[in-house]
């Protein structure tokens, strides 16, 4: 099952995608949460459908707009883009190219924007910004002290994030709630993934274009840590919540990594794909 959250009729609606169409599931005042709610009851089975539409006919949002609190990161969790960050001079987080333990982080719940939404460049007084394709993990349970060989029980499905960044101010403020926070910096989508649509995890592959340039191309099983890793480790000591969403990091290829750096600006165009969780694809402005 795919879930979306959409504009369609002048309200935001929440429902399950198929092929072309959506089944709309909830129109009502509090749709917007719908996606997150449909999460945390556990509920499995069929979301019953009100009626349909064409997905032409709706503009679609993050599946998850306003989660329950900020999206939780993780940073050099690709041994080349691990590299290629530590060698940019942008990376003020330590010695190590290839981090001993996964390095955690998170991202402002308000920085997050749907499908087709503008990325706005122009909030970055540095005119650093840089894009991070990622795999998107949503949680499906509470999930405390959580063995790696459990850890697929408490995942509800995939989707896909773009941790749009600002380097300099990443840089500058050495924490990097600035610098990964800046409002519209987390595109999301387009569509959340139940965990059963995905056969293969480890064979996904992600693939960061822009303006039709591929940048970034690698498949899941590069992730440096993997998600029973990630999800132990975190479960370790802090609970995750049913609608929290891990992004597991970017491969090389981001535009720090060309000498000199490549950073974005208006006018650019940001496609982000994974295999079976679709296209997410933003404008820079
Ligand atoms: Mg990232």
């Amino acid at each position: 099952m795919k879930l979306v959250t959409f504009e369609h009729d002048g309200a935001v609606k929440a429902g399950t995608l198929e092929g072309d169409t959506i089944a709309i599931c909830d129109d009502g005042p509090d749709a917007d949460t719908a996606v997150l709610q449909r999460i945390r009851s556990g509920e499995t089975g069929p979301w019953p459908p009100i009626a349909t539409v064409s997905v032409d006919a709706v503009r679609l949002l993050a599946p998850v707009p306003r989660p329950l609190r900020d999206i939780i990161c993780v940073g050099k969790n690709y041994v080349a883009h691990a590299a290629e960050f530590h060698n940019s001079g942008f990376d003020s987080t330590g010695k190590e190219a290839t981090p001993s333990y996964p390095v955690i982080f998170s991202k402002a719940m308000t920085s997050i924007v749907g499908p087709e939404a503008d990325v706005n460049a122009s909030l970055d007084p540095t005119k650093s910004v840089d894009y991070e394709g990622e795999l998107g993990v949503v949680i499906g349970k509470t999930a405390r002290r959580v063995a790696k060989a459990d850890a697929f029980d408490y995942v509800f499905g995939y989707t896909i994030i773009n941790d749009v960044t600002s380097r300099e101010l990443q840089k500058r403020h050495n924490q990097w709630v600035i610098g990964k926070g800046l409002d519209t910096f987390c595109p999301m989508g387009p569509f959340v993934a139940t965990k059963d649509e995905v056969h293969d995890l480890d064979a996904l592959e992600l693939v960061t274009s822009v303006n039709g340039e591929v940048r970034q191309r690698a498949v899941v099983k590069d992730l440096i840590f993997d998600i029973p890793t990630l999800i132990a480790t975190i479960t370790a000591t802090a609970t995750l919540l049913p609608g929290d969403i891990i992004a597991t990091g970017t491969p090389a290829g981001v535009g720090i990594g060309f000498d000199p750096p490549v950073f974005l600006s208006s006018g650019d165009r940001m496609d982000v794909s994974i295999t079976g969780l679709g296209t997410l694809s933003n404008p820079v402005v």
